[in-house]
């Protein structure tokens, strides 16, 4: 695998390729287009296992995380947040941070605010409870914030965990949003979303953190950049944002790729 630009995915759901079959093809158009390493994020105890299987047996190319994502959280997240800790105590194959985790309060329901109420306890909880153990762990932690931004980060604040080791996933805040989690010591990853129209504050936030954190990320099978937005998204399109985060930042693409791959590897230990 692998041609002259050699690129990290940070951040992909490799367990919905594998559940459909599709993995062994997504991970070829992959490597064509240059993305030869994936990290496999974690939402709840359903893919934890997969991706620590396909982290075996794709060693070196995939590596994988547990966490349980704050939209997957109901009565059982204490015994589901045990297990997340329970991973780390392996001896091999370990996973190579604690997420997603974090907060979504972008699809309470609305029209039962009683309901909405008993959803964001739940998901602090559970939250608090993970921020914890990456305390306790001082492992990367990778957040999950939508419609939740400053409560996030008020979190983090008060848990007590190294800010440097901690990523805002999918970072679709404005420039003064990335200054205060940069100020912290923390970063954001981008997705396919810097590409679209729409996102010229996500364009102002690449800007403003700069090359120094960055890291970019697919998010697959979720968010397509441009041109293949509104389609299914895989892996590969990371050369895509890839490429379009370095023209952003004025560089040339192998050395942006280069770059964030340095980035990637040393924020998560590879
Ligand atoms: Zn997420
Ligand atoms: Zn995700």
């Amino acid at each position: 695998m692998g041609g002259p630009v050699s690129i990290i995915d940070s951040h992909c759901h490799l367990d919905r390729f594998h559940k459909r079959g599709a993995l062994e093809e997504a991970l070829q158009s992959a490597g064509d287009a240059g993305v030869d390493r994936m990290i496999a994020v974690g939402t709840n105890e359903a893919d934890w296992e997969i991706s620590q299987m396909l982290a075996r047996q794709y060693s070196g190319a995939i590596f994988y995380t547990v966490g349980l994502h704050p939209s997957e959280v109901g009565e059982d997240w204490e015994r589901q947040v045990i297990k997340v800790a329970g991973f780390f105590q392996l001896r091999r194959n370990r996973p190579v941070a604690l997420g997603e985790i974090g907060l979504d309060f972008f699809r309470l329901p609305s029209g039962d605010p009683e309901k909405a109420a008993s959803i964001k306890d739940l998901q602090l909880r559970a939250f608090r409870s993970q921020l914890e153990h990456a305390r306790r762990l001082d492992c990367p932690v990778v957040i999950h914030s939508r419609g939740a931004y400053w409560e996030c980060i008020e979190e983090l604040d008060a848990s007590g965990v190294n800010w440097e080791r901690v990523v805002f996933h999918c970072f679709v805040e404005d420039g003064e949003a990335i200054r205060q989690i940069n100020r912290r010591g923390g970063r954001g990853s981008f997705t396919g979303i810097v590409t679209f129209n729409s996102a010229e504050q996500v364009r102002e936030a690449v800007k403003v953190q700069g090359l120094e954190k960055i890291m970019v990320e697919t998010d697959a099978p979720y968010l397509a950049p441009v041109p293949h937005r509104g389609k299914p998204c895989q892996p590969a399109f990371a050369a895509i944002t890839a490429r379009y985060c370095g023209r952003l930042l004025g560089v040339e693409e192998t050395a942006f790729a280069a770059i964030s791959r340095e980035n990637t590897e040393a924020f998560f230990g590879l």
